[in-house]
């Protein structure tokens, strides 16, 4: 069953709001917990390199639990289960954007199948990290590839017959061999159906789709997502509400290719006049947003960004950009002292990546 989100009547906008935002709040303190946890994990156990890891969590609390909304038109968005998940179902069958930390792949195929029992026909994934790419193995095998003209590109026998799982090119290039002493990821979980190219469109569930590349933003894999009819767009880590955006530069990541992303998604977004709502976010962690969400999280970026190159200009060292607190009036919403991405490690970031020879 979807949970009563789901039942929320589309016009009260408010009282939706307001429900979004404690389910937030509840999620927010889950989510807090499942990095405690790995946290706690990665202490017990140290490893050379995390691999292939988002934001922390590579692993979820036994008792975590994945929710299912409504956004809009054909499009869900699930909670718990890691990175948030998209879900696109129609007569055609479901599609996913992301499939979360692999021992949530379970209670991911119990949610899809509260909102369909349509065969899972696609995955895509927006990138390579664990928490959105974990479950691909299970959940690609429970599903089924359209047979014919749809399958293009296919590499074959590891393909057989599961869903097709979608990806940028440099997604598939980590997962099947990362370089350094990161493992590969299970061949099963591997993207079947890459592209190199700005974009690929796909029309599925009488609906355009179109995934495009945004180039070393949050990684050098990322994709978003547009369901064009349904009016959803799903960013990946390019866009979360949860902390400053996280910029991994060992896999190709920088600020300025997740500035022209996030400014990307403002262009996608049409908001509805003189009030919230319009095309609907669903971000790679957080709550569900909307365009003034992207724009408040767009302009604070851009500043951190300049103010932090102003200081490059001048001259200054890491530590000395890092004493003038660029983030400071930001900090309370953003900000973090502990746990995977802190204040230190994002400023870390916006300095050496704004500092490396384009
Ligand atoms: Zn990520
Ligand atoms: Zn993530």
């Amino acid at each position: 069953m979807p949970s009563t989100f789901a039942k929320v009547p589309q016009s009260n906008r408010s009282l939706r709001k307001a429900l979004l935002l404690a389910a937030a709040v509840i999620l927010g303190t889950l989510g807090a917990t499942a990095v405690a946890h790995t946290q706690e994990n990665q202490n017990a156990a140290p490893q050379a390199a995390t691999p292939l890891s988002g934001p922390g969590a590579t692993q979820a609390p036994a008792n975590a639990e994945v929710h299912v909304m409504h956004v809009q038109g054909k499009v869900y968005m699930l909670v718990g289960a890691g990175g948030n998940i998209t879900v696109q179902a129609g007569d055609d069958g479901v599609l996913l954007v992301d499939t979360g930390l692999a021992p949530m792949s379970q209670k991911v195929l119990a949610a899809v199948r509260s909102i369909s029992d349509k065969p899972i026909r696609y995955i895509i994934n927006t990138h390579v990290h664990a928490d959105h790419t974990g479950g691909n193995e299970v959940i690609a095998k429970a599903g089924e590839t359209i047979a014919g003209g749809n399958v293009v590109g296919d590499i074959g026998a590891s393909a057989g017959n599961q869903a097709t799982v979608i990806a940028f090119q440099a997604v598939l290039d980590r997962m099947s061999a990362p370089t350094g002493q990161t493992p590969a990821a299970p061949q099963g979980a591997w993207p079947t159906d890459t592209y190199t190219t700005h974009e690929k469109k796909l029309y599925f569930n009488d609906e355009p789709i179109e995934i495009i590349h945004e180039p070393n933003a949050h990684t050098d894999g990322d994709s978003i997502v547009f369901f064009h009819k349904s009016d959803v767009v799903s960013t990946g880590d390019i866009f979360v509400t949860t902390t400053y955006p996280i910029i991994d530069m060992q896999r190709g990541g920088s600020i300025n290719g997740l500035i022209a992303g996030l400014n990307h998604i403002i262009e996608l977004t049409t908001p509805k006049a003189m009030q919230e709502g319009g095309t609907m976010v669903i971000p790679g962690h957080g709550r569900l947003c909307d365009q003034s969400d992207v724009k408040f999280y767009q302009e604070m970026v851009t500043i951190i960004r300049d103010r932090v190159q102003k200081m490059i200009s001048k001259g200054m060292t890491l530590d000395q950009v890092k004493a003038a607190r660029p983030t400071l009036d930001y900090d309370p919403r953003y900000g973090a002292d502990t746990g995977f991405w802190t204040t230190d490690k994002f400023v870390d970031a916006v300095y050496n990546s704004l500092s490396q020879k384009q």
